[in-house]
Order: structure tokens, then C-alpha cells, then sequence
């Protein structure tokens, strides 16, 4: 039972309240009340006045503000046109209106909608632990090793460059069986600096560098052979969404659709 529960406005106050055995950190609350609330926490520390939720364009990249919720991002002017896409991606309104990127990112679960096309594009995020200086890293690092809290998400929006994020899922409100995001330029021609990430296959969403050199420095082929190569590099496990070679095929195919639904980022 929560037995405390703090709204700090400060981030070094949040991370000393974090720091007592067993506390919470609550966003929006979409997955940690609903699923790992269900162990209740005793002491709950509130982010919603410690956290920037601001979404702003400087120079080159967007800033989204961890507190920034998927509809917020997508009502913004700011944020580009695939990171809205693939927040659009969670069909539930209700659940957008109190789901932040920061949580998206601290329950990094498989089927995050955020997870996916923010690895692909390049995504950086500042981040704070407790009596440490912030840093600024790739989200590929921290997501790897989680430490303290992230700020801010940088998301790079260079000219030139293509991205997609696509899901797939039995019904718009299911957990997705399958996500896959891309970004790549195109030179003469040949995709270059192709990045892949899927989500669907493993316990977390990642970049496939492994997918990514099949293509890199080539014209894209076609579809058919896109999906004949993927697949064999993709391994999920079956469940009540599907079977494993439902789910291959499918993560396959929609690893071919991004490649070429990729659009020049707005
Ligand atoms: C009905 C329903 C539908 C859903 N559909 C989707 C969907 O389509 N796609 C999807 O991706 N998810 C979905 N989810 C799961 C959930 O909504 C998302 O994971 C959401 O992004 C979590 O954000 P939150 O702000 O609610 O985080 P919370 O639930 O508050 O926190 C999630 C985790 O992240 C940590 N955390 C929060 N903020 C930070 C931060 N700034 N830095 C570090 N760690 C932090 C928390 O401590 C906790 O461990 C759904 C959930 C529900 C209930």
C-alpha cells in the first residue's frame, strides 16, 4: 500500500526521495500503476514538477521534455512528423493524455511505441543521477544501462535524412506484436547511415545493425527480398498474438514497408 507520496519540484530532491529502498518513480502512471504498481510501492515520488515537459525546435534537433505526454507530442509544432506518427500509434486517448516519453523510455518494454523510431533517428537524452553531474548520451546507452532520470530526449532532425515507424497489432488497441522504424539518406540512389530498430523480438525494443548492413550502401530491393532477408534475423516468441513464424513474417514485412514508406523528416 503506498504509504508516502511526494511531489518534489526539483530533480536532486526527486532522486534523494528515489534513493529510499522500494520508492517509485510515477509519470503519467500507464505502466507503473497498471502493471508494476501492482507490487504498490510504498513511497510514490511524483516527476510531474521536477521534469521539463517543454517541446522545442534548437537549430538542428527537437527537445522533448520527459513529462511530455504521446499527445502533447503530437499536438506539437515541433516535434517531427514520424515521432508523431509513432505516438499516434497508441490508439488509446486516454492513455496518451497521461503517458510520457520519460516512461515510455524508464519501462522500455518490447512493444514501446516511442522506443523504436527515437533508436532510429538517433536519438540522444539527458539524464541525471543522484549527486551526479547531468549527462548527455545516446538512448541506445542509456536504455542499456539505466541510471537516474532522463530529462530531456534529443532527437536529431537532419536534412536530408528519411525515417518510418510502423506497428503491427490485432486490433489498434492490442500491444503491438511487432514495431519496426528506419532512417536513412539516400545518395545516387543507395541508402547511407541506415539505421533499423524492431521492437517485438527479445525483451526489448533495439537497433539491428545486423538488418541494417543488408542494406547499407544499396538501392533498395525489392519488397520480396527485403522480407526473404529479414526474416531469418528475426526470432520472437509465440504467444496469445501469434506464433514465432506468424510474428518473423510479420516483423519482416513491416521492416520492408518502413524501408519504403520512409518520408523526409518535417
Ligand atoms: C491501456 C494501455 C495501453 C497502452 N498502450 C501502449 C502503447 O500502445 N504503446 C506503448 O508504448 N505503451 C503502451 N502502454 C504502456 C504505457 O502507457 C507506456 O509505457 C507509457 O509510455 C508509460 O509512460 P508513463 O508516463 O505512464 O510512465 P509510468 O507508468 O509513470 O512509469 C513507467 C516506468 O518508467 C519510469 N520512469 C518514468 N519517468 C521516467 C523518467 N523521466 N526517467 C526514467 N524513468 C522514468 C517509472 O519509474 C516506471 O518504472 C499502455 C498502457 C495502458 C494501461
Amino acid at each position: 500500500m503506498v504509504k508516502e507520496y511526494f511531489k518534489p519540484t526539483d530533480v536532486e530532491e526527486a532522486l534523494g526521495l528515489l534513493s529510499a529502498p522500494g520508492a517509485l518513480a510515477l509519470a503519467g502512471g500507464t505502466w507503473a500503476l497498471a502493471f508494476e504498481g501492482r507490487d504498490k510501492p510504498e513511497r510514490v515520488v511524483d516527476l510531474g514538477a521536477a521534469l521539463p515537459r517543454s517541446i522545442e525546435r534548437r537549430g538542428e534537433a527537437t527537445r522533448i521534455g520527459a513529462y511530455a505526454t504521446f499527445q502533447e507530442i503530437i499536438e506539437s509544432a515541433a516535434a517531427p512528423a514520424v515521432v508523431k506518427a509513432a505516438a499516434a500509434s497508441m490508439a488509446n486517448r486516454n492513455t496518451r493524455n497521461r503517458a510520457t516519453i520519460g516512461g515510455n523510455l524508464g519501462a522500455n518494454k518490447s512493444c514501446a511505441s516511442l522506443v523504436p523510431v527515437l533508436l532510429a533517428l538517433g536519438a540522444s537524452v539527458e539524464s541525471k543521477a543522484r549527486g551526479k553531474p547531468s549527462a548527455t548520451m545516446p538512448l541506445a546507452d542509456w536504455l542499456s544501462r539505466p541510471e537516474g532520470l532522463v530529462l530531456t530526449v534529443i532527437v536529431p532532425a537532419d536534412a536530408g535524412v528519411r525515417a518510418a515507424s510502423l506497428r503491427a497489432s490485432r486490433t489498434a488497441c492490442d500491444i503491438a506484436t511487432a514495431t519496426a522504424a528506419c532512417a536513412y539518406r539516400l545518395e545516387g540512389g543507395k541508402l547511407s547511415g541506415l539505421r533499423v530498430a524492431v521492437g517485438g523480438f527479445g525483451p526489448h525494443a533495439e537497433l539491428r545493425p545486423d538488418i541494417a548492413a543488408l542494406f547499407e550502401g544499396e538501392a533498395l530491393p525489392p519488397k520480396a527480398d527485403i522480407e526473404k532477408a529479414v526474416g531469418p534475423l528475426l526470432a520472437a516468441l509465440a504467444d496469445q498474438r501469434g506464433s514465432a513464424e506468424y510474428k518473423r513474417l510479420r516483423g519482416a514485412a513491416l521492416v520492408a514497408d518502413a524501408l519504403y514508406s520512409a518520408q523526409e523528416l518535417s
